[in-house]
C-alpha cells in the first residue's frame, strides 16, 4: 500500500518538473509582447515582428521582416530573397487576395463618385466615361502593390498555407 502511494507522488513530482521545464522557454515569449517566436523543433526559432508592424512594412512594398529591402523585383513580382536580411519571399504567394481587396476598396470609392457625377453632372457624360475609368485604373495600379505587400506580411506572420 505504502509503495503505491510513493509511486503516485513520485509521478506527480515528475510531471510537475516536466511542466516547469516546458514553461521556462515559453516565458521568453511573454516578455516580448511585440514579437513572436516560431520555428520547427529541427530548425532554429526565428523572431518575427508584430503583425501590424509587418503589415505597415508590406504596405510600403518593403520586406515585412526587416522593412529595408525591396519586396518586388518587378511591378508585382516578389524578390526571391530580401537584399537586406535574406528572407525568402518567393514562396509566399498571395494569389487573388490582393486583387480582390483592391477591387473592394476602389469600387467603394469610385461607386459613390460615379453616382454623384450622374446626379450632379460637373462635366459632359462622354468626359465622365473617360475620366472615371482612368481614375479607377490609376487607383488600382497604385493600390495593388501595397495591398499585396500587406497580404504577404499577413500570410508570413500567420504561417498561413499558400498554394
Ligand atoms: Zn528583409
Amino acid at each position: 500500500m505504502e509503495g503505491v502511494t510513493c509511486q503516485r507522488s513520485h509521478s506527480l513530482i515528475h510531471s510537475n518538473l516536466t511542466e516547469q521545464l516546458y514553461i521556462i522557454p515559453m516565458s521568453k515569449d511573454l516578455l516580448t509582447d511585440t514579437a513572436t517566436t516560431t520555428g520547427t523543433p529541427a530548425s532554429k526559432p526565428t523572431l518575427k515582428p508584430a503583425l501590424w508592424a509587418a503589415i505597415r512594412k508590406g504596405l510600403k512594398s518593403r520586406c515585412p521582416d526587416c522593412g529595408k529591402g525591396k519586396l518586388y523585383r518587378a511591378y508585382l513580382k516578389p524578390v526571391a530573397t530580401c537584399s537586406e536580411c535574406g528572407h525568402e519571399w518567393e514562396n509566399v504567394r498571395a494569389d487573388d487576395g490582393p486583387a480582390w481587396a483592391t477591387m473592394l476598396i476602389v469600387g467603394h470609392l469610385i461607386g459613390p463618385i460615379a453616382v454623384a457625377m450622374i446626379l450632379n453632372p460637373v462635366m459632359p457624360l462622354w468626359a465622365s466615361l473617360i475620366v472615371l475609368p482612368l481614375i479607377t485604373f490609376a487607383m488600382c495600379l497604385t493600390l495593388l502593390p501595397a495591398i499585396k505587400g500587406a497580404f504577404m506580411a499577413i500570410l508570413w506572420i500567420t504561417d498561413a498555407p499558400t498554394s
